[in-house]
């Protein structure tokens, strides 16, 4: 009986908002932000593309802000549109004006920014990072930032740091440029334009990989990120999105998407991410098209494909193993054979059976299992073998885990090299357990790299466009 009528209230609650909305328009014009979202049945998002916060992957729009906005507009049972703004200046008049009901956009919450806006409960602390180039002398607190030059992003919260330690220092030679990506910010130092840039630790755990030759100086400040909401009397719509953080942070769904999002940039060290940029110049070109062309024809991201020839044979055409594989994509004899392949030294026939032998054991992998999921068991598979794949989903299932999660049965595939667990499994003894979940590790870092260096070319020209 109780269910009942809490699930009746829930009903009715947008009923009765609008309800409450026709009846007193004479009193009260304008209604609430809530009431605003609820009546047209939509949240509109102000965000900025960035890995951190919103971005594009095969399968759409994602980010970490955008998988927390996504989940607040499901709760309140409206559907989500986002707004992506190009710079800060933009973002917040984008909520100013009312076009969009909140900023979802890794924001810090500083002072400044609280004079004019509202912002919910923090949903995640960053260390703000002082980044330089090996080589130069390194700044060891903010006192050596005088002098040097350093280039930030205009009306971000490290530039609002750094003009308030300016009143201190004096002496500071900072350039705020409109609608930089973190990237960008980064490129700049790199090529030493400029001899620093601060940037948030997220951001930088997941841009470090392509810049080996920056380093974290120190940390100028802590930031609480939180979602930003216009000045207004009611602040139903951000009491909303208190309680819905409040519980994100609370039942682990935060930490999950943190996991999700930044994890795997960890175990892709200096040397991995040095050889792999260069081969990026050196390599990928000629064999980009052929790439691409797989990717059309078995309906994968080529990045992906790209990925996981990299980690294969760091697109070297000419690779052997002493096991016996060879070639651009390390196909064995018989899956060369299985896929008629002639020649496995063809980079070009390499690439297309291995992406449609990726393809058959993808299309053998639960239609139930979301993406990204099904790909990373497609690729466990493609390089433990479809059985021990198998074998240690049934032992996460067994464990309590879900057998249909990628982060879960990476906890247990590895387990599958020890007697007591691999006498019950059905395919043995998977002395390649542990190596299957480096492996999907490794692949999902090149293909981030992939996707970001992608977008980045984009990024630049629009800057250089800007900038001429
Ligand atoms: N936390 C930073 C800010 O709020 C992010 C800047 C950026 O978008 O890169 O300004």
């Amino acid at each position: 009986m109780s269910a009942l009528i809490r699930q009746l209230k829930y009903l009715l609650i947008p009923a009765v908002l609008l309800g409450t909305v026709a009846i007193t328009t004479a009193m009260q014009p304008t209604p609430g932000p809530l009431e605003q979202v609820l009546a047209r049945g939509e949240l509109v998002v102000a965000t900025r593309a960035a890995p951190t916060t919103y971005y594009m992957d095969q399968y759409g729009e994602t980010g970490l802000d955008y998988e927390l906005v996504a989940g607040f507009a499901h709760e309140l049972g409206v559907s989500l549109r986002v707004i992506e703004a190009d710079t800060l200046d933009e973002l917040f008049a984008l909520v100013r004006s009312g076009r969009a009901d909140l900023a979802a956009a890794g924001l810090s919450i500083t002072p400044n920014r609280s004079r004019h806006f509202d912002f919910s409960t923090a949903y995640q602390t960053v260390d703000e990072k002082v980044i330089y180039r090996m080589g130069g002398a390194r700044p060891r607190d903010i006192s050596d930032l005088a002098g040097l030059r350093g280039v930030v992003l205009a009306g971000s919260s490290h530039a609002e740091r750094l003009d308030l330690m300016a009143a201190d220092i004096g002496d500071m030679e900072v350039v705020a440029l409109e609608g930089a990506s973190v990237e960008r910010l980064l490129t700049l130092v790199d090529e030493g334009h400029f001899d620093y840039t601060l940037v948030d630790s997220n951001a930088y755990a997941i841009h470090r990989a392509l810049f080996p030759e920056l380093i974290a100086a120190f940390d100028a400040g802590q930031a609480q990120l939180g979602w930003a909401f216009r000045r207004d009397s009611n602040g139903q719509l951000r009491h909303a999105a208190q309680r819905f953080l409040t519980r994100a942070k609370a039942n682990g769904t935060v930490a999950r998407l943190e996991q999700r999002f930044y994890s795997h940039e960890e175990h892709f060290n200096l040397y991995a991410a040095r050889s792999f940029i260069q081969h990026l110049d050196s390599r990928l070109p000629q064999y980009t098209q052929a790439f691409i062309d797989a990717g059309e024809a078995t309906g994968f991201d080529w990045r992906l494909l790209a990925a996981l020839g990299y980690q294969e044979s760091m697109w070297d055409a000419e690779a052997v193993s002493p096991t016996g594989v060879r070639g651009l994509m390390m196909l064995t004899q018989r899956t060369a054979l299985e896929m008629g392949v002639a020649d496995r030294t063809d980079p070009y026939e390499s690439i297309h059976a291995g992406a449609a032998y990726l393809r058959k054991i993808y299309d053998r992998i639960p239609e139930r299992i979301p993406e990204p999921d099904r790909t990373w068991f497609a690729l466990a598979a493609y390089n433990a073998g479809f059985g021990h794949m198998e074998d240690a989903r049934v032992l996460t299932q067994r464990k309590g885990g879900n057998p249909d999660s990628w982060e879960d049965v990476q906890q247990h595939m590895p387990k599958l090299r020890q007697a007591r667990y691999y006498q019950h499994a059905r395919h043995g003894y998977a002395s390649g357990g542990g190596q299957a979940v480096i492996y999907v590790r490794a692949i999902r870092g090149y293909y981030d790299t992939l996707v970001w260096a992608g977008s980045s070319e984009r990024h630049t020209r629009m800057m250089l466009a800007m900038v001429d």
